[in-house]
């Protein structure tokens, strides 16, 4: 029997079947940003390792995800090139960070004692942003307690952590895993990387961690992708409940945050959408995940992002809020004692939903 080398597989099918049709969606949109403002900044509160902290959250525009100019996550609406020329500089970074402490000055009491900053990519990669402008904010942010930078696991080493641990700064890095499944990451989420990259990335930290020596801490803490497409219901949360315990078992990984899924425009979950072939998770599926998941040794969070709305996680209209007010106690107090509070008629729906729900096609004839 012959079998097909990587090249053929590759070519029309898999990977890069799913990268030529995000590729084509992506095209649709013409955008391009002032590369001296950030995409967004704003003040919030979190859940962490020593207890709910006062956040500044920055998300630098960078110039844009490597990955999604190759096409890219299904789900994730990111600009490919978010700036002109692809790049931002030093001098354009550091105008964005002046204008995220403007922000905070003016909004905030006093400075926040956690800082979160996300690029739409990575980081830690230096074609996003250099060493010099990482050594530059870390310095910025010296005084703060602790920060979390996004990257996708490929980027993280022990030294570049060691930029912001040396300031005596505990240091997260946020790692996009999805899942804790290779399949339904490649195959439903099209990300490129395994598990094993993640386990090398939280090894990593773990090995920043112990060089700190107790001055300061650092840790990872994994985004999934709750209900990615091509999922039924009940697969999409057994994944969940599967990936958080796997994560939660992993050396250096001390949070989950598990985010349903929401649909961005320009996105390949978008035109499945319009074709009645996709419905984002229900959030009394979120909360199901967030309680069978209670007894890992890690902090399980959740934010759904747009609850409530069609293109958003959503129940029946009527309970959404009821239940988006419990996960968000739920992510700062971690007792499952809040969803005993709520309820609604749709949550048997939502039960036949578990029960029923069948991802292949039905034949319309025998
Ligand atoms: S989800 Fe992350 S890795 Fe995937 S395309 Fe978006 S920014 Fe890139
Ligand atoms: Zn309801």
């Amino acid at each position: 029997m012959s079998h097909p080398t990587p090249d053929v597989y590759e070519q029309g099918k898999g990977m890069d079947a799913h990268n030529q049709v995000m590729r084509e969606i992506r095209s649709r949109k013409e955008a391009s940003y002032d590369p001296h403002e950030p995409t967004r900044v704003w003040l919030d509160e979190d859940n962490t390792p020593d207890g709910v902290k006062r956040s500044l959250t920055i998300i630098l525009n960078t110039g844009g995800c490597r990955w999604a100019r190759a096409g890219g996550c299904t789900m994730c609406g990111y600009v490919a090139e978010s700036v002109d020329g692809g790049s931002v500089s030093h001098e354009a970074l550091m105008d964005q960070i002046d204008v995220c402490l403007a922000h905070e000055a003016e909004n905030g009491d006093e400075p926040a004692d956690l800082i979160k900053i996300y690029t739409s990519g990575s980081f830690l990669d230096e074609r996003e942003v250099g060493a010099e402008s990482r050594k530059a904010i870390a310095d910025t942010f010296a005084d703060r307690e602790r920060m979390v930078v996004e990257s996708l696991p490929d980027f993280v080493d022990r030294e570049k952590i060691a930029d912001f641990i040396r300031h005596g700064v505990d240091t997260d890095v946020a790692i996009g895993l999805e899942t804790a499944t290779d399949r339904v990451r490649h195959d439903c989420v099209n990300k490129y990387f395994d598990f094993a990259d993640f386990e090398d990335a939280c090894a990593e930290a773990a090995a920043a961690d112990a060089e700190a020596g107790g001055d300061a801490d650092a840790g990872i803490k994994a985004y999934l992708l709750m209900k990615p497409p091509f999922l039924t219901e009940s697969e999409a949360v057994a994944d969940m409940i599967a990936s958080v315990e796997r994560c939660a078992g992993v050396e250096g990984c001390h949070t989950v945050s598990m985010n349903p899924c929401n649909v961005q425009r320009y996105t390949m979950v978008d035109d499945l959408y319009f074709e009645d072939g996709y419905r984002p998770p229900w959030l009394w599926s979120v909360a199901h995940v967030l309680r069978e998941t209670v007894d890992v040794d890690a902090i399980v969070v959740s934010d759904p992002v747009g609850h409530g709305s069609d293109r958003g996680p959503h129940n029946c209209g009527e309970c959404d809020d009821l239940v988006q007010k419990a996960i968000k106690d739920f992510d700062l107090r971690q007792d499952p004692s809040v969803f005993e509070q709520v309820s609604c008629e749709c949550e048997r729906t939502w039960e036949v939903v578990m029960e029923r729900e069948r991802s292949f096609n039905q034949p319309l004839t025998h």
